[in-house]
């Protein structure tokens, strides 16, 4: 089954196309046939089209909205030019997955898109106002391109976490927000923590019952999960993607009470400030440079820029303050993964996040740490080390092809 994956933002979509089915997952045979983004949607867009084996194509032209976009994406996939063998025309894509960012309490696992679902996602739209909206574009762009017939099916950023204890996802606010505006810890980058823990477990040859790990998605945004047995039991981010670690432009934790403070310090609206939270805190607010890792590494390095020093200090403090709750919350872990841009690129961060974990019984192989980047992955902590580490490149989009599959299959979904 070719599976289109597609992941739509305000201005961006991002897609890949995956040739599986229910044997390939079984014997982990599933092939990547082709990735790409369409991105600054509504003007000039920059196009990045890439079949598997072949040069990247690289290109811009104008690109007006989210249909206009899976258009050019499939009419390349059908062109001669693409060299994709197994796709000729559009009845080759068999089934349209869809990472969705917010299910909610309601989405607990992947679905088959149907109107009632597609009013699910709309009834989540107060929860997260930027990114729903545009999934659901999405998901009316496909039905537009390919027609009413083509399956679609949603994955949930959230999805993962919805096995969270309550004692957990409750916030200490008085319980009645909870049951009118449904006011918890929802979590994302579900996909991601999910499949780092699948493949942590099958790199170690061990049931899912048996996974008792710390999963660190550090890309641009910045989340941790608790995994017990499985399943996830806490995680960083809350009822929206701010909360928890600091991010590149993310503060992350900050007293409550701040927000109304530079409000009116600053003259500014609640809403102003939330924005400020988003987009020019973190990384990029304290270094007062850039919310790219790999920048402010190296204006430490050849500057010694000290607040380029000082955000890369609060960041991995902060993450290790998190692995030590999580620790202490769990009573012990096996292991610590590391995932995303940072996680899978830079030993330097993943080193300094671990400093001073060896009384938890963690030892860093500085030689196997070193060998982890540009997408290889595998163990970093020595042999015997009490508490492990490992480098697991995230693969959301193949989850999100599985997951696809299996709806569409009947199949039972394996969280
Ligand atoms: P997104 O969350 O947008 O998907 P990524 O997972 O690609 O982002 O992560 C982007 C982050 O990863 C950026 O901060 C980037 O600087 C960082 N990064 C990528 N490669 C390296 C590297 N070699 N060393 C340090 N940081 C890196």
């Amino acid at each position: 089954m070719n599976v289109l994956v597609l992941n739509c933002g305000s201005s961006t979509v991002k897609f890949q196309l995956i040739a599986t089915d229910l044997e390939s997952i079984a014997q982990n045979a599933d092939r990547r046939l082709a990735r790409g983004a369409v991105e600054r949607i509504g003007g000039e867009a920059i196009i990045t089209l890439h079949a598997e084996g072949r040069e990247a194509l690289k290109s811009t032209a104008p690109v007006r909205d989210a249909r206009a976009a899976v258009d050019l994406i499939i009419r390349w996939a059908c062109s001669e030019n693409s060299g994709i063998a197994e796709v000729r025309s559009v009845a080759d894509v068999h089934a349209i997955g869809h990472r969705v960012v917010h299910g909610g309490e309601r989405f607990t696992h992947s679905v088959l898109i149907t109107d009632e679902v597609v009013r699910g996602i709309e009834d989540c739209i107060d929860l997260a106002p930027l990114h729903n909206p545009a999934n659901l574009k999405g998901i009316t762009a496909a039905r537009e391109v390919f027609g009413v017939g083509i399956p679609e099916v949603a994955v949930f950023d959230t999805a993962f976490h919805q096995t969270l204890p309550d004692y957990a996802y409750l916030y200490g606010l008085p319980y009645q927000y909870y049951r009118r505006h449904r006011i918890r810890r929802y979590g994302f980058h579900g996909t991601s923590h999910r499949y780092i823990a699948y493949r942590y477990r099958q790199l170690r040859n061990i049931a899912r019952g048996e996974t008792n790990v710390i999963t660190l998605h550090l890309g641009n945004g910045c989340s941790a999960a608790l995994i017990r047995g499985g399943d996830s039991v806490d995680t960083s981010m809350g009822l929206t993607p701010l909360e928890g670690l600091m991010m590149g432009t993310r503060s992350g934790d900050i007293d409550p009470a701040i927000v109304d403070f530079i409000a009116a310090k600053e003259g500014l609206t609640a809403q102003e400030v939330e924005t400020l939270l988003n987009k020019q805190s973190g990384l990029i607010g304290i270094s007062g440079l850039t919310n790219d890792m790999r920048e402010l590494l190296d204006e430490a390095r050849e500057n010694d820029d000290r607040r380029a020093r000082l955000a890369i200090e609060i960041f991995c403090y902060r993450i290790r303050k998190y692995i030590g709750s999580y620790l202490a919350a769990m009573g012990g872990a096996d292991a610590l993964i590391f995932a995303g841009g940072i996680g899978e690129n830079s030993a330097e961060v993943r080193e300094r996040i671990c400093e001073g974990l060896q009384w938890f019984g963690l030892e860093i192989d500085a030689e196997r740490n070193a060998l982890q980047t540009g997408g290889r992955e595998g163990l970093i902590s020595r042999d015997g080390s009490r508490l492990a580490a490992y480098v697991i490149p995230t693969d959301e989009e193949l989850l999100i092809a599985r997951d696809t599959v299996r709806c569409v299959r009947g199949a039972p979904q394996r969280f």
